[in-house]
């Protein structure tokens, strides 16, 4: 049941709101022992307060690394009330129980953040706070533990009502060692981090660090995973629910990280579902996928839709672009971009039944045309971090990896070796090397078609590449249509980037808003047949993977594909690259794949 607040500990580093509990604690007749400076700030507010050193007999030192971490204080945290034994044992040593410990932490996660030395850093790993945090929580069966000062009404309301019950007590324990955990989690993570790049490191003979052709450092040249993993992670959110409306969800974020989709402001729209934060994650990855280019990806189920660059710098045409390669699928889709949202851009994207917008910035002009749509998510999202570990579950633990990102080495054309036909034309590189680095954000096996800065065929998710041969160049030419030498689609006036009415795919989180999709768009899909865009003629391909046989680059070969990048490294790459001379499609190979799974 109820037990009452006699005497509290108070040792917080955040003074927000301890003057005030303080004094209500004191009112309702609470003693208060408090450490050096929170202690000074009582005695300021006029309030009496027992110094820790009166208590423990022993003085704060060490600059503070020891002020609390005495048997007096931690005895009087630790006894368990209800064992006779414990209770004569304290008045045998002379230590008076404490009922109420309130602590907040050293900043160890801001101090990292704001770039201190690595000493300076390790000082502000609090010792003795964890330690009360820790005891009272463990203690709960009398002992009340508060570690935000958001909770301090709660405490003032449970003092004046006869003290913390036992369930209230229990909450505050699970929030305590949640807090203690999280905290530990950032240091050890900082710490693997740091321990990777210690000083003394260099050995007698230094590792090879020269890069490989691909511009790769080799693996024994680069930082290892770390032995142990910071799982610092704390809820922002709980979402309506998961993948399925039968399973539940939350949206975490990782201490100390900011930034990424996770993090994103959201200025208009309905709740972020979890379908809407995987998929604006791949999208913003994909549009980030090639710097010092206005890009915008559409993301559907993890996969492009499409996705396009502006060589003018112009994000409207991107979206036109990216939106063309496949309007059907477009529909319910999540759109991001690595520059501002324009009013033309928004213009455009309003006329398509769309899931979320990301955009690292909207013109304030374009947020009041996208509020036309009530559901529309808009999100602004800071570039997402292109280094670091991802980590994926698997039963009984995780495997962590490296994540794939664009990384200047098989990304610079100049790497490439010409495995077969005339070398192509500076703007026939420049599509294939769009390709190249767009193929990494389709899951495998992935080909892809491209062409002047868009892709116009992709084929996503199949277990053998001779299929995803087959799929790209079939959606290339059945699917959206030509956004060069087309009227309708390069007027920026046009209503080319619409969704499909009625389309095959409702699977989008809302089936209900197939309604809302534009009644007047049908023309914006063409139909196979005479009239079908044939976008795979003169298109270029990237494979993410090598070519195992020669049949998927055949089908390629006869699509009219022009171009092909690819890593190679098959044990019948003689035979791909002999397929590809005689249908007189030049080949490279980048010695580098791009598996995403
Ligand atoms: P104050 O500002 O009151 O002087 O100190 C409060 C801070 O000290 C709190 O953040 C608390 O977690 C921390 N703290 C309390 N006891 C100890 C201790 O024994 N060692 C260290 N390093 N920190 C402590």
């Amino acid at each position: 049941g109820q037990v009452p607040v006699k005497r509290a500990l108070l040792s917080v580093y955040d003074k927000t709101g301890l003057v005030g509990l303080a004094t209500a604690l004191h009112a309702a007749g609470v003693e208060l022992v408090a450490t050096g400076s929170s202690a000074a700030a009582l005695v300021q507010a006029g309030l009496p307060v027992t110094g820790v050193e009166q208590v423990t007999g022993f003085p704060e030192c060490l600059d503070g690394r020891v002020k609390t971490l005495h048997p007096r204080l931690h005895a009087g945290i630790l006894a368990d009330r209800r064992r006779p034994s414990h209770l004569s044992q304290l008045a045998g040593l002379e230590v008076t129980p404490i009922d109420l410990v309130v602590v907040n932490l050293y900043p160890f996660t801001e101090t990292v953040r704001s770039g201190a030395p690595f000493d300076a850093c390790v000082e502000q790993i609090d010792i003795g706070g964890p330690s009360l945090v820790r005891a009272a929580a463990k203690n709960h069966a009398a002992v009340a533990v508060v570690t935000d000062p958001a909770g301090y009404d709660q405490v003032v309301q449970a003092v004046a009502s006869g003290g913390f019950h036992l369930q209230q007590r229990r909450a505050l324990a699970a929030r305590a060692f949640a807090y203690t955990a999280a905290y530990d989690a950032a240091v050890a993570t900082w710490f693997a981090q740091q321990a990777d790049t210690a000083p003394e490191t260099a050995s007698a003979t230094p590792p090879d660090t020269s890069p490989d052709a691909a511009g790769h450092s080799p693996q024994a040249a680069r930082a290892p995973l770390p032995a142990y993993l910071g799982l610092g992670y704390e809820r922002l959110a709980t979402l309506r629910y998961g993948e399925n409306p039968h399973q539940r969800a939350a949206v975490y974020t990782l201490a100390g990280q900011g930034g990424g989709v996770a993090n994103a402001r959201q200025i208009h729209g309905k709740a972020m579902s979890c379908n809407n934060y995987t998929d604006t994650d791949a999208a913003v990855r994909a549009a980030y996928d090639h710097p010092g280019l206005v890009t915008v990806a559409v993301i559907k189920h993890a996969n492009p839709c499409g996705i396009a660059v502006s060589a003018s710098g112009d994000v409207a045409e991107a979206h036109r672009k990216a939106h063309a390669c496949d309007p059907v699928s477009a529909y319910g889709g999540v759109v991001a971009t690595n520059a501002p949202v324009t009013v033309a851009m928004a213009q455009q994207v309003k006329q398509v039944f769309t899931e979320v917008v990301a955009a690292p910035a909207f013109e304030p002009e374009a947020v009041e045309i996208l509020r036309a749509r009530k559901n529309l998510r808009l999100l602004v999202v800071e570039p997402p971090a292109r280094d670091g570990w991802e980590l994926r579950q698997v039963s009984g633990g995780a495997v962590v990896q490296e994540r794939d990102t664009y990384q200047g080495g098989d990304d610079d054309p100049a790497t490439w070796q010409l495995a077969c036909g005339e070398p192509v034309d500076p703007g026939t590189l420049a599509d294939l090397v769009f390709a190249w680095r767009s193929v990494r954000a389709v899951r495998s096996n992935a080909v892809l078609l491209a062409h002047d800065g868009a892709t116009v065929g992709v084929g996503m998710g199949q277990v053998n590449r001779v299929d995803s041969c087959r799929l790209a160049v079939e959606r290339a030419n059945t699917l959206g249509r030509r956004t060069t030498g087309d009227a309708a689609a390069s007027d920026p006036t046009a209503a080319s980037p619409a969704g499909a009415p009625g389309s095959s795919d409702t699977s989008a989180s809302g089936s209900a808003a197939a309604s809302s999709a534009p009644a007047a768009q049908a023309d914006a899909v063409e139909q196979p047949g005479a009239t079908a865009p044939q976008r795979a003629r003169g298109s270029v391909a990237a494979s993410d993977a090598f070519f195992p046989f020669a049949d998927g680059l055949q089908v390629l070969a006869e699509a009219g594909v022009k171009a092909v990048v690819q890593p190679g490294g098959s044990i019948r790459d003689e035979e791909v690259v002999a397929a590809a001379r005689q249908a007189g499609v030049t080949m490279y190979l980048t010695g580098v794949r791009h598996f995403a799974h």
